[in-house]
């Protein structure tokens, strides 16, 4: 059986580019609830639709709505084996929820590791946050290389919920939703949770989860 992971800390902690990185590292799935909800909303389906109108204010998206997403990859497909999720659970009905789907397998989570950064890192993290058009790639404003991404040099653009006004409503929606789930986790003590310092370079970051994890 494959490792169970959940990658928490707020919006700006890095998740997405260190959870990518970890499931490449333990060949595991690395499903983001962010990038499948984004997807839908470019493919124009029901779902996307729905979800678009919270994700632009910045608010979490209904708990239903995002239990279903993650109940189909985790009951059918690679992630029964193990996975790394990646944004999810963000409140805690979605942490019992999520319980309960692996529970049902007689499955649980391994770990919870959790990114630290401080709040104004974060905020200047977020409204600097480049993204490519063409292959979502995650860069910087100060990394562009003529105005393109330094990887595949297609155009870059800003995520509409990267503007302040709704990174501050973003950060505020963490702090009364998501922040509560670790305390459940920790209060519950069934899966151990471990704060890694999520500042420095990417690098740095990912040595320090790795190291966490083991061989
Ligand atoms: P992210 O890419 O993880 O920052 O997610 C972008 C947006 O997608 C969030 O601000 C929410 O609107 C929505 N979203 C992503 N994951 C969840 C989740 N687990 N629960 C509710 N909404 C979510």
């Amino acid at each position: 059986m494959g490792h169970r992971i959940v990658l928490m800390g707020p919006p700006g902690a890095g998740k997405g580019t260190q959870s990518e990185r970890l499931a490449e590292h333990l060949g595991a799935p690395h499903y983001s609830t962010g990038d499948m909800l984004r997807s839908a909303r470019d493919s124009g389906t029901e779902l996307g639709r729905e979800a678009d109108h919270y994700m632009s204010a910045g608010e979490l998206v209904p708990d239903e709505v995002v239990l279903g997403i993650v109940r189909e990859v985790l009951t059918e497909g690679p992630g029964q084996e193990g996975f790394v999720l990646d944004g999810f659970p963000r409140t805690v009905p979605q942490a019992e929820g999520l319980a309960a789907i692996l529970d049902d397998d007689d499955r649980a989570l391994d770990r919870v590791l959790n990114l630290r950064v401080p709040e104004e890192e974060l905020v200047r993290r977020l409204t600097e946050r480049r993204v490519c058009r063409e292959n979502d790639h995650v860069t910087s404003v100060d990394e562009a290389e003529d105005g393109g991404c330094p990887i595949c040099g297609s155009r870059l653009v800003q995520r509409d919920d990267d503007t302040p006004e709704t990174v501050r409503r973003r950060l505020s929606v963490y702090d009364r939703r998501t922040r509560p789930v670790l305390e459940w986790y920790r209060r519950r003590s069934e899966v151990p949770v471990q704060d890694i310092e999520g500042t420095g370079t990417v690098d740095e970051v990912s040595a320090r989860l790795l190291s966490r994890i083991g061989p």
